[in-house]
């Protein structure tokens, strides 16, 4: 079986939905399709949950019926037939009166979750019934029913795995089946969700789940580039990356894949592919255990970082210290990206401001603590970079003008990673482009 998963943008217009409709049908093998919401539907539900937070009702009910026109005028352009829009019609009141209940009563975490769920399962079921009119035979398959997290919130990959199984053996003659991405239930048996742009997460682990030989992520890009084209003019696309550089990019800011998507693929050893709906013939980018290739491959930056320095003279000749100042980090559930150190000081960064104070309370009571706010991660990623030869002498050659905060090197194969302050990111990405890819 081949996972597809396609992105909001992807389905997010009837003739997309049209071109996904053959995409998926291309060839023979099995295929699960898992599906985002229609773009911008996913933002505008966190809009009305958030109206409804703040007791603006009527801002939510406007936003409720904004959305629902878009869907309204969305069905008309993607049927044809008065049974199936009449069909589709039904559905779309369906969700929407729920939409319309949620302003009567108090907002919950458990509320908020299910309304950010209505996005996939319109989008789901809208496809299903443009695959019907178009004679596609298929079977949609409710992710509710077998994507499940454990108790600490984390997908659990053997019960996925489990339930997955049991529900395919129903269809033994079938070759199409049309899922949810980002939504699954919790431990508590509610409607949750693998967080924002998870969709990509879900077709990794039903990727595992029943070890497909392909797991197929199309966006509207073809593949992943070397830069940032957001904020450099020229940047080409990688043919292939390892999954170890492929988190980590991932991770420190290539926005086309989820970055937890990588380790159930890597686990069972499937190859990831990032392919583009617009552009359906273009390689893309392969995604697989080997690299294919040495020396620098791509760089991105991850903004918003908060660079903690640690500074203590009790530190000197001392052993535990670096203990105390994890655990702190640790109590607080607030992960470290990067960290340097010297004889009397440790530097860290963290990504999110949730428990600043506390742990700079903490921290306080053992040690001098310094905080740069607004500062940007760069990281180069490629195999073997620490290894090849002259990169720190360019990088550096190529970034002279630029104040760097922290610099972190030779702590994995395959990453280079700078610290600067958020205002030199576009130069910075610029002159790595320049210096380090020659575009
Ligand atoms: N629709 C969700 C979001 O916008 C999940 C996804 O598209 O991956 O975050
Ligand atoms: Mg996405």
């Amino acid at each position: 079986m081949k996972i597809m998963k396609f992105g909001g943008t992807s389905v997010g217009k009837p003739e997309r939905m049209h071109q996904v409709s053959q995409l998926i049908t291309r060839d023979k093998e099995a295929t699960m399709v898992v599906l985002s919401a229609l773009s911008g539907t996913t933002n505008a539900l966190v809009e009305i949950s958030k109206s409804l937070a703040s007791t603006n009702k009527k801002a939510a009910v406007e936003k409720v019926e904004a959305l629902e026109k878009q869907y309204r005028s969305f069905i008309l352009e993607l049927l044809s037939g008065e049974v199936l829009r009449g069909k589709a019609n039904e559905i779309i009141t369906e969700h929407f009166e729920f939409l319309r209940i949620t302003q009567k009563i108090s907002l919950s975490d458990a509320l908020n979750k299910d309304i950010l769920a209505q996005g996939e399962l319109m989008s789901t079921k809208l496809f299903s019934l443009y695959l019907e009119q178009e004679k596609i035979d298929h079977v949609l398959l409710p992710a509710l029913d077998f994507m499940q997290l454990d108790a600490n919130d984390e997908p659990d990959l053997a019960v996925i795995e489990l339930k997955l199984k049991e529900i395919l053996a129903a269809y033994p003659t079938k070759k199409l089946f049309v899922t949810q991405g980002y939504i699954c239930r919790n431990a508590k048996g509610e409607v949750d969700n693998l967080k924002r742009g998870g969709s990509d997460y879900t077709a990794s682990l039903i990727a595992a789940a029943v070890k497909a030989s392909v797991c197929e992520i199309w966006t509207d890009i073809d593949g992943m580039h070397n830069n940032d084209p957001r904020v450099v003019d020229k940047t080409v696309a990688i043919e292939q990356l390892s999954f170890d550089e492929a988190a980590e990019l991932a991770y420190f800011g290539a926005k086309i894949l989820h970055p937890t998507c990588i380790w159930p693929a890597q686990l069972e050893n499937i190859p990831v592919k990032l392919l583009n709906t617009m552009q359906p013939s273009a390689a893309g980018t392969v995604i697989k255990k080997e690299a294919g290739s040495v020396g620098v491959k791509a760089v991105a930056a991850k903004d918003n970082i908060i660079a903690i320095k640690i500074k203590s003279s009790r530190m000197l000749l001392a052993y535990g210290f670096l203990r105390k100042i994890f655990e702190v980090f640790e109590k607080y559930k607030t992960p470290i990206d990067m960290i340097t150190t010297s004889e009397v000081a440790v530097s860290v960064t963290i990504d999110t401001d949730v428990h600043l104070e506390e742990i700079l309370a903490e921290l306080n009571l053992i040690a001098s603590v310094e905080v740069e706010k607004d500062q940007t991660i760069v990281s180069i990623v490629g195999n073997e970079i620490a290894k090849t030869e002259s990169v720190l002498k360019k990088l550096f050659d190529a970034i002279n003008e630029v104040p760097v905060t922290m610099v972190s090197y030779g702590g994995s194969h395959h990453n280079i990673s700078l610290l600067i302050p958020s205002t030199y990111k576009t130069k910075t990405l610029q002159l790595i482009n320049k210096g380090l890819f020659n575009l």
